[in-house]
Formats: structure tokens, sequence, C-alpha cells
């Protein structure tokens, strides 16, 4: 770099330096974050728009890191992507949240379905399939009550190899879900042949509701077309009646949002569940 004169640090500045060490550090402590008991799922419930219910949780995956404290998803999960620790995080996840619903379900408290988010990486694995009915098999859950979240990336990504395990899925009973739709890239001839049960609108359509015309309309378009297709269609990130309501209008089935609840801990679920089925 010494040619380069000051130039070099528009290629080389320490920001980016920190950075990369950064995520190199992450990864490593992801590496041991299962077995030291570091990561814990949180869980957002999902209301039927129509009649006010429960109809299901979210699980949401969260890392108490030992040093720094709490870490998004968002920040930990691209890194275990792209290091392939998904692959056991995401096991983790899945057993995880299977279990608790089993235990909710057993205590009276819950019916419907515990949605669970799956990765690009995780799908892809050859034995994804496998360890789904290893999870429902080792909980004691049955298949309906299980859904599983894909991106558009996902399922729209080597089709033929998709479609043979979204059915194969289907014929075990658990359910598929789109996650963020509208903000990826769909075939819709493809979707049409999916074994899909909901599609969820993305949150940023949602949260423009009700003011901006364009979201209004994406919302819309995103309703009938799953409704046309046979489909649910459940809207993320309902902060606030008025989009409540927007969407209750256009008979989308069900939301998820702060206006509801925020994912909840294990420990808050059930006290949310008696209160919330009162009001
Ligand atoms: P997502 O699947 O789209 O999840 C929804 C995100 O929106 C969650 O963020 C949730 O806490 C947040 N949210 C819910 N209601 C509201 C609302 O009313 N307003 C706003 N502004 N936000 C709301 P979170 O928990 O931080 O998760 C972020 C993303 O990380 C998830 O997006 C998902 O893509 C990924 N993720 C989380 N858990 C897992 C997991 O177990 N496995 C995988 N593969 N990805 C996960
Ligand atoms: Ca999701
Ligand atoms: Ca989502
Ligand atoms: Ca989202």
């Amino acid at each position: 770099a010494q040619g380069l004169g000051r130039n070099r640090y528009q290629f080389y500045s320490p920001e980016m330096n920190e950075r990369a060490l950064e995520l190199i550090g992450l990864e490593g402590d992801l590496r041991f974050a299962i077995e030291r008991d570091e990561l814990f799922l949180v869980y957002q419930p999902q209301i039927s728009l129509e009649t006010g219910e429960v109809i299901g949780f979210e699980a949401l995956v969260r890392w108490q890191h030992p040093v720094r404290g709490l870490i998004s998803p968002a920040h930990f999960i691209p890194v275990a992507e792209e290091s392939g620790l998904i692959v056991d995080i995401g096991n983790w996840v899945l057993k995880t949240a299977c279990c608790q619903y089993v235990e909710w379900m057993d205590e009276g408290l819950v019916s419907g379905t515990i949605a669970v988010n799956v990765s690009a990486h995780q799908f892809r694995q050859p034995d994804f399939i496998d360890t789904v009915e290893e999870a429902l098999i080792r909980c004691g859950l049955r298949p309906e009550h299980l859904e599983l979240e894909l991106t558009e990336s996902v399922v729209m990504h080597g089709i033929e190899d998709v479609l043979c395990k979204l059915e194969e899925l289907d014929q075990l009973g658990i359910k598929l879900a789109i996650d963020d739709f509208g903000t990826g890239y769909s075939s819709l001839s493809y979707l049409k042949q999916f074994p899909l049960f909901r599609l969820k609108i993305d949150q940023s359509f949602t949260k423009v509701l009700p003011e901006d015309l364009e979201g209004g309309a994406i919302a819309k378009a995103i309703i009938q077309m799953g409704h046309t297709l046979g489909l649910e269609v459940i809207a993320e990130g309902i902060e606030t009646s008025e989009q409540r309501q927007f969407l209750q209008a256009l008979s989308c089935d069900s939301g998820q949002g702060y206006l509801f609840a925020k994912p909840l801990s294990v420990k808050e679920c059930p006290g949310f569940l008696r209160n919330f089925r009162e009001s």
C-alpha cells in the first residue's frame, strides 16, 4: 500500500478493520453460544383480526452475550448463515420452540401453531426434513401445530428441489408460510404450485398504513392474491389500531405486532395469554 499514499485509507479504513474483527470475534463466540446456553427464544403472539383471539406464536431467537450483552438476530443471523453455524442454531431453535409449545398446549394455554423461521442454508441441508421430523417426534408436537417461515429468496432459488421439499413437508402436515412477502422476487406461477398455507405481509408495508397509498395498495394486492390462491394472510409489524382496522377492512386474516404484544419471554407468555383472553 506504499505507493497509494493517503489514498490507501479508501481501501483499508480503520472502521473496516474494526468491523471485520468484530464479525470474526462474533463468529468465534457464536460457535459456543448453544453449549454455553447463551441463546434463548422469545415468542410473539399472532392474532386473528376477526375474533381477536391468539392463533399462534412466532419464535424469535436472542443471544445473551456474556460481554456484549443482548445481540439482535438481525446482527448475528447473517454471521451464522455465512459460517454455516445457522444449521446447528436453526435445529436448536426448532427443537426448543416445538418442545415449549407442547408444554403450553399441555397446560391448556395455547392451540394453533408455533411458527419457526428457517434460513436458506438450513433449508438447503439434505437432511432438513429429517431434522424437522425428529424435532416433532422428540417433542411430541403434532405436525399441524408447526409452521415454517421461509422467505421468497429461499423458495424461489433452485425451484425443482425446493418444490419437492415443500411437498414433503406438506405431506407431513406441516404448515408453510412465506415470510417478508413483497420484499423479494416471487414468481407468481411458482407461488401457485407451492403447497403454502400462509403469506406474511412484510412490516415495511404495514408500518406506512393507513396514510401511505402505495403501501395500502400493496397490502390490498397481497391479501387479494393470497385469498385467490386459497392462502391465509397475516400482516406483521402492526403497531396502531388504525393499521389493524385498515388491514381488517381489507379482510386480512391475522396480524402480529407491538399493538398486540412485543416478543415475550417464556415467563411472560402464560400471563399474557390469560389476560388477553379476558379482554
Ligand atoms: P422477521 O422474521 O421478519 O421477524 C419479525 C421482526 O419484527 C422481529 O425482529 C420482531 O421482533 C419484529 N417486530 C415484531 N412486531 C413488530 C412491530 O410491531 N414493529 C416493529 N418495528 N418490529 C416488530 P427480531 O426478533 O429482531 O428478528 C429479526 C429477524 O431475525 C427476523 O425477522 C428473522 O428474519 C431473523 N430471525 C429471528 N429469529 C430467527 C431464527 O430463529 N432463525 C432464523 N433463521 N432467523 C431468525
Ligand atoms: Ca419471521
Ligand atoms: Ca417477517
Ligand atoms: Ca421482516
